[in-house]
């Protein structure tokens, strides 16, 4: 059965910034069509839930109160990568819009709300090393 990275809060996982999760509503689905890997680059990080959100400012990640924590997602990133590796996985299903899951479409650095094109660092990375990378609203094409 062929492998996919899910980011753990679409599966329920209370892991998110917040202490809640996005779970998808297809997940048997998913389950019928894929060996699912359940992971959380901020949590792999070194992070605790809750957290202080915080957005991309540029190459770095930076707290809604000014903390650069570029170095525990850029960690967060490498283990989520590697686990992909040792699985054997080459697509990934991520959370979008996170500093660290999002695939195309990010929060501007501001802590405004606002959306500009760029990727999370968990998803840049696995674009880099050939994964193909989808989020929730793409679901229908992992499904096909
Ligand atoms: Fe979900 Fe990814 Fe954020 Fe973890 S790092 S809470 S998996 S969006």
């Amino acid at each position: 059965m062929e492998k996919l990275l899910i980011s753990a809060c679409l599966l329920g996982v209370s892991c998110r910034y917040d202490g809640i999760s996005k779970p998808v509503s297809v997940t048997q689905k998913l389950f019928e069509k894929y060996e699912l890997i359940p992971v959380c680059a901020e949590i792999f990080g070194g992070l605790p839930t809750p957290r202080v959100p915080a957005e991309i400012c540029g190459e770095k990640v930076i707290t809604s109160d000014g903390r650069d924590v570029t170095a525990e997602y850029l960690k967060g990133a490498e283990e989520v990568w590697r686990l992909g590796k040792l699985f054997g996985a080459k697509k990934a299903l991520l959370k979008e819009r996170s500093p660290s899951c999002g695939n195309g479409i990010i929060h501007n650095g501001k802590f405004d709300g606002g959306l500009v094109p760029g990727f999370g660092k968990t998803a840049a990375l696995l674009l880099e090393n050939g994964f193909e990378v989808f989020g929730e609203s793409q679901i229908e094409e992992l499904l096909k």
